[in-house]
């Protein structure tokens, strides 16, 4: 958000206005802020080299008038602003499918501020100057996918398996899933999961109308989703966001099929976003 309230100097700041006092002042009283709506507690946030300028974050009630996308990390709740600094930017996101755990878990690489990285603010970026880069989950691109629609048609770059693609083109929705474009390609699919069934031993997600692209899903990783997301049964997934990471491929009955290798490559929004 722009606009806190300030405790021990009991008056309101806009960020662009606190961002410009002295160093130590900023330090001394960045973190006595609170919502000048609800009155939870509020940080300041100075200038991020993805192009977020400074703001001011708080965890705000249910009732504040506060959009609740003027949090912290823009990311969480993208919308079309955050992608037209990106593309402004010139940022190119770097697909992170979680090694390791593949809990998907953090990404990082989202700078919290600009001091970590000497000189190279946002503003550095001006005629042909280097990229900017962000990491980012499946999890987050999904929200994105889904809460921005300038993001889906984007140019941004994504860094991927297979080298870089434009947003646009990387992603697809499931209902334009191609056997023509997609088959063999690395992309993320994503959108309503509208079924769940064992065919041949085998746990599948969509698929169904039967050219439409179907998802492959082994035991372990069901047993995985249904641990992450808390579901009292894989069928839960039926009717919320997902999106699942891959090279599609033709079987030898010539159905349209995706293997989903782990559970770093599958990411599913909370069931409250189902409106
Ligand atoms: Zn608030």
């Amino acid at each position: 958000m722009d606009i806190a309230f300030q405790t021990d100097k009991k008056r309101t700041y806009y960020a662009l206005d606190f961002s410009k006092l002295p160093a130590g002042e900023i330090r001394s009283l960045r973190y006595n802020f609170i919502c000048d709506d609800c009155r939870q507690p509020a940080f300041f946030r100075k200038a991020a080299s993805s192009g977020q300028g400074p703001c001011f974050g708080a965890k705000h009630t249910d009732k504040c008038g506060v959009p609740a996308r003027a949090t912290g990390d823009p990311w969480d709740k993208p919308g079309d602003d955050l992608v037209q600094k990106l593309e402004a930017d010139k940022t190119k996101i770097v697909l992170n499918l979680g090694k390791g755990t593949g809990a998907g878990a953090d990404d990082d690489g989202f700078p919290k501020d600009g001091s970590g990285k000497g000189g190279r603010s946002h503003s550095s970026l001006g005629a042909g100057a280097s990229r900017s880069k962000i990491q980012r989950n499946p999890e987050k691109l999904l929200r994105a996918l889904v809460d921005a629609p300038s993001f889906r048609t984007s140019s941004l770059l994504i860094d991927g398996p297979n080298g870089e693609m434009p947003v646009h083109q990387f992603f697809v929705e499931m209902k334009n899933a191609s056997r023509k474009l997609h088959r063999g390609g690395f992309h993320g699919f994503w959108g309503k999961v509208t079924r769940t069934n064992v065919w041949n031993g085998l746990r599948l997600f969509n698929g169904a109308p039967a050219p439409s692209l179907g998802f492959e899903i082994s035991d372990p990783l069901v047993t995985q989703i249904v641990k992450r997301y808390n579901l009292s049964d894989i069928s839960d997934v039926v009717g919320r966001y997902a999106i699942f990471l891959g090279y599609p491929r033709l079987t030898q009955n010539a159905s349209f099929m995706m293997d989903v290798p782990d559970i770093g490559h599958f990411a599913m929004l909370p069931k409250r976003d189902e409106t």
